[in-house]
């Protein structure tokens, strides 16, 4: 069985099925552009090739397991059920100015071991395959479909660490790109990595208007080695010749989560100016949602609101973010963990 995603091979079976390829585009429009259910999108094709592509064709690899829509704002938590029954997470955003976004998960747990994610605290159990990651995707297109929505943007920031799983996640990036596909433009597409820097060099070689989001939180090796452990593999000096080579060809998103007593001082402050001048970026100052099992706790908003306004003040492209979905467990893996311990119980 092939994938919906898979072009070549879709070919093929239009050839072997006579399929005119002005149906082909009715039937790829239905799945992709309109968000149809498969079974409605296969009734565009003649009646006669119906058969064979439901007998050859894998539509949909994820099953939506359970979905719960923020109170507070426009996010929606999906989470998702892949067939050997791992559970991933989705998030959809409908920011009140700016288009509708899918945050996508790229494995199933992640060997990062971030202090601050939930994700972090499951393990790793293995990569998603390119139709996994596609397939949240094209779930999320129908589920914000009849409220006259698209998703427009989709980001790389949901369990797992992209660049370790390269391969499947350059060929879905490849796939959102695509023109019979998802048709996405690479500003639209953001991968967001801890810093792996030659897996940062490779992505943007390949990709260079795929927007690259580095996920920094401190430029203090010892405090970032705190947050992060894989920061003891990748130094900070390592990381920021991959980052001079990323700006070179585009500006890169800095992930800056903020934490009390952790990254919030003027040490921090001073050494984050410093890491970052000349530097073609834009800094993203996030607030933490804190989660069961962890002792980090977030800067409060003031604060947050100075130390980006100082940013701003020496020269930096600053946004000061706002939880999204805070009432639906929007800390990265924590409504699987949650989940899991249900199915357990
Ligand atoms: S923040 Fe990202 S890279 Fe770090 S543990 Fe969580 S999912 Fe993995």
């Amino acid at each position: 069985m092939v994938t919906i995603y898979d072009t070549e091979a879709l070919e093929a079976i239009r050839r072997r099925t006579a399929v005119q390829p002005h149906r082909m585009k009715l039937f790829r429009n239905a799945l992709f552009k309109n968000a149809r259910d498969w079974d409605a999108a296969l009734e565009t094709l003649p009646e006669n090739a119906r058969a064979d592509f439901a007998r050859s064709v894998d539509f949909e690899c994820l099953d939506l397991a359970e979905r719960h829509d923020s109170e507070i704002d426009g996010a929606s938590k999906l989470i998702f059920q892949t067939r050997d029954a791992n559970l991933i997470e989705s998030v959809v955003l409908r920011p009140k100015t700016g288009r509708t976004s899918v945050c996508v998960s790229s494995q199933v747990g992640c060997a990062c071991y971030c202090s601050f994610c939930a994700t972090g605290m499951m393990g790793f159990s293995r990569n998603l395959t390119t139709a996994e990651i596609l397939d949240q995707v094209t779930q999320s297109n129908r589920v914000v479909r009849p409220e006259g929505r698209a998703i427009r943007n989709v980001v790389f920031m949901g369990m797992g660490e992209p660049l370790l799983n390269l391969d499947n996640v350059f060929a879905a990036v490849d796939a959102l790109k695509a023109a019979p596909l998802f048709n996405l433009t690479g500003s639209r597409i953001t991968v967001s990595t801890v810093g792996i820097p030659d897996a940062m060099n490779r992505f943007t070689s390949e990709f260079p208007d795929v927007q690259l989001a580095l996920s920094l939180h401190s430029a203090r090796q010892a405090a970032r080695e705190r947050l992060m452990p894989q920061a003891r593999k990748y130094p900070l000096d390592e990381l920021r010749e991959a980052l001079v080579a990323a700006t070179a060809r585009g500006k890169v998103m800095i992930e800056y989560l903020m934490l009390a007593g952790v990254n919030d001082r003027e040490e921090d402050y001073l050494a984050l100016e410093n890491y970052l001048k000349g530097l073609s970026v834009h800094v993203n100052i996030i607030p933490f949602n804190e989660f069961a099992g962890g002792d980090l706790r977030g800067t409060p908003l003031p604060e947050r609101k100075r130390f980006a306004a100082r940013l701003k003040a020496a020269g930096f492209d600053v946004t000061l973010r706002y939880s999204l979905g805070s009432d639906i467990a929007a800390a990265c893996g924590q409504l699987v963990q949650r989940k899991q311990k249900e199915s357990v119980a």
